[in-house]
C-alpha cells in the first residue's frame, strides 16, 4: 500500500533541462531513463495506457535517484520522489520477489540477524581485514557476486564492539553537549574504524557521544526498491530509539537523508507523522555539526601538507543541500592542502543497487569521476558516505590510481597526526591498501 502524499508527475513541462544534468542520460541517451521521459511514462501508467509493462519496470529502475534533475528543474519537479512513488505502486501491484522477501524482510529488517550473518562472513579468511593473512584475489572472488565491483572487506570487530555506549569528551575538554550517533550499516560493518574516528572527533570537540543500542538499518535501500511497508517498520524502530535524544549526528549521507525523510514516510498517520517529523528535525550531518560547534584548531604540522580532494555524495549535496561544510572541515586541517576536483558534485555512479544491476552505465559514470580525481593531483579523496567510498575504492582499484579513499571523519580525527599518516593509520580498507592486499 502506498501511504505517501501523491506527487503529481504532470507538473513536468517537458523542457528537457534535466537531460543536461542526468548522469544516466549523459551516458546512455535513452529518453525513458531521464526524468522527462520517465515522468511521461509514469503518467501513462497511472492512466492505464502503458504499452509495455516490463519496459516500464526497466525505466523506473534505470535511475540513480541522485536528485540532480530536481536541482536543475525550473519547475522543481521532485522527479526522484515521483519515481520512488511509482516503484511503491508497482511493488504493491506485483508483490515482493523471493529475493526481496529474503533480503528486505528476512535480513535488513533485523539488525541482530544481519550482524550475525556478517559476523559469520567475517570469519572466512580474507573477508575481514584484521583477520590474518588474506587469501590472494579474495576481492576478485567476492566481486563475482557484485557484478565485478570489488567489495571492501568486513571490519573486525564491528563498530559497536569498538566503541563504548557512551564516549565522553577527554578530561579537560569543556563539555558542550550530548548527541546520539547514528552509524548505519556501512560504518557498523565495513568502515568501523572510520565510524570510531567520527565518534572520537566529536568527543574531541567537547561532545558526549551516545551510540544507542538497538538502532538498525535506516531503510533507504528497502524504501527505494518500493517496499514502503518494510521500510516504515524499520524506521519506526529507529524513531522510537532516537526520540529520546535532542540531536542525532550521522556521518553517512544516505542515512542522514533517510532520517530527514522519515516524517514524509508516515503522512497517513498523524501521531506517527509528528513523532517521525520530530526525529527528522534533529538530524545533522557530521560535517555540519562540527562546523556549527566551531571546528577545533589542529596543531601546526611541520611536514608539507598532503593534497586532498573531496567528492560530494548526492545524498548530501542534492538531497540535503550540504556542500560547504565538508569543505570547511578540510580547510580547517593544517595537514591538508585542499584541491577542488572538476565536477566534484557529479554522481560517482553507485546509486545503491544501481551500481550492480546496471554495471555498464555505472562504470561509465565512475570513469568520469576517476578522470577528475586523477586530474586533481590529489593523494587522498575524502567523502561523506560509505556507499561513495565503496564505489570510489572500486574505481581507484580498477583504474590503478595511487589515491586513498577516506571519510572526512578519518582526517578530522587524525588532524593531530597529519593527513597522510591518518589515511594509512586509520583506513585499512582504503584503496591502496585494498589493492595491495588483493594483489
Ligand atoms: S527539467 Fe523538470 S520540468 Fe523540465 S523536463 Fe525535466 S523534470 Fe520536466
Ligand atoms: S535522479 Fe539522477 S539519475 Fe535519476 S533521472 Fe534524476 S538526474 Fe537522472
Amino acid at each position: 500500500m502506498n501511504t505517501f502524499p501523491t506527487i503529481d508527475a504532470s507538473r513536468c513541462m517537458k523542457c528537457g533541462f534535466c537531460m543536461s544534468a542526468c548522469p544516466v542520460y549523459q551516458v546512455d541517451h535513452v529518453e525513458s531513463h531521464v526524468a522527462r521521459g520517465r515522468n511521461l511514462l509514469i503518467r501513462m501508467a497511472e492512466a492505464g495506457t502503458l504499452p509495455d509493462a516490463e519496459a516500464y519496470g526497466e525505466c523506473l529502475d534505470n535511475c540513480l535517484l541522485c536528485g540532480r534533475c530536481q536541482a536543475v528543474c525550473p519547475a522543481k519537479v521532485p522527479s526522484p520522489a515521483i519515481n520512488v512513488q511509482a516503484r511503491h505502486r508497482r511493488l504493491a501491484e506485483r508483490g515482493r520477489s523471493f529475493w526481496q522477501q529474503v533480503l528486505f524482510r528476512g535480513i535488513l529488517k533485523h539488525r541482530s540477524r544481519m550482524a550475525h550473518l556478517m559476523g559469520l562472513a567475517a570469519r572466512i579468511p580474507g573477508v575481514s581485514h584484521t583477520n590474518g593473512r588474506p587469501l590472494r584475489h579474495m576481492a576478485d572472488a567476492l566481486s563475482l557476486f557484485s557484478g565485478g565491483m570489488s567489495v571492501p572487506r568486513l571490519s573486525k570487530p564491528f563498530l559497536s564492539a569498538r566503541i563504548d555506549p557512551v564516549t565522553p569528551p577527554p578530561s579537560g575538554t569543556p563539555r558542550k553537549g550530548r548527541v546520539a550517533f547514528f552509524a548505519g550499516c556501512g560504518f557498523e560493518f565495513f568502515f568501523a574504524q572510520a565510524g570510531a574516528d567520527m565518534v572520537h572527533a566529536l568527543a574531541m570537540a567537547g561532545i558526549e557521544v551516545i551510540t544507542p543500542d538497538g538502532l538498525g538499518c535506516c531503510g533507504m535501500a528497502v524504501h527505494n526498491a518500493g517496499d514502503g511497508q518494510t521500510a516504515r517498520a524499520m524506521a519506526r524502530s529507529n524513531i522510537d530509539i532516537l526520540s529520546a535524544y535532542d540531536c542525532v549526528v550521522t556521518g553517512c549521507a544516505t542515512c542522514g537523508s533517510t532520517l530527514k525523510q522519515y516524517g514524509q514516510w508516515f503522512a497517513d498517520n498523524a501521531l506517527m507523522h509528528r513523532k517521525a517529523q520530530a526525529v527528522s528535525a534533529k538530524v545533522v550531518d557530521f560535517s555540519e555539526f562540527l562546523v556549527q560547534q566551531g571546528l577545533p584548531a589542529t596543531p601546526h604540522d611541520a611536514s608539507s601538507p598532503i593534497k586532498v580532494t573531496y567528492h560530494d555524495p548526492c545524498h548530501l549535496k542534492w538531497h540535503q543541500g550540504i556542500g560547504e561544510f565538508p569543505r570547511k572541515v578540510l580547510h580547517s586541517l593544517s595537514s591538508v592542502e585542499f584541491v577542488e576536483m572538476e565536477s566534484a558534485d557529479a554522481c560517482c555512479g553507485l546509486g545503491g543497487t544501481f551500481g550492480v544491476k546496471h554495471r555498464e552505465t555505472s562504470l561509465a559514470i565512475q570513469a568520469k569521476k576517476m578522470a577528475a580525481i586523477q586530474k586533481s593531483g590529489a593523494r587522498i579523496v575524502a567523502t561523506a558516505c560509505p556507499g561513495c567510498m565503496i564505489q570510489l575504492m572500486d574505481g581507484a582499484r580498477r583504474f590503478g590510481l595511487d589515491v586513498e579513499v577516506v571519510h572526512l571523519g578519518q582526517l578530522m580525527a587524525a588532524g593531530t597526526a597529519g593527513a597522510e599518516s591518518a589515511a594509512h593509520r586509520h583506513c585499512p580498507a582504503a584503496v591502496g591498501h585494498n589493492h595491495r592486499q588483493a594483489a
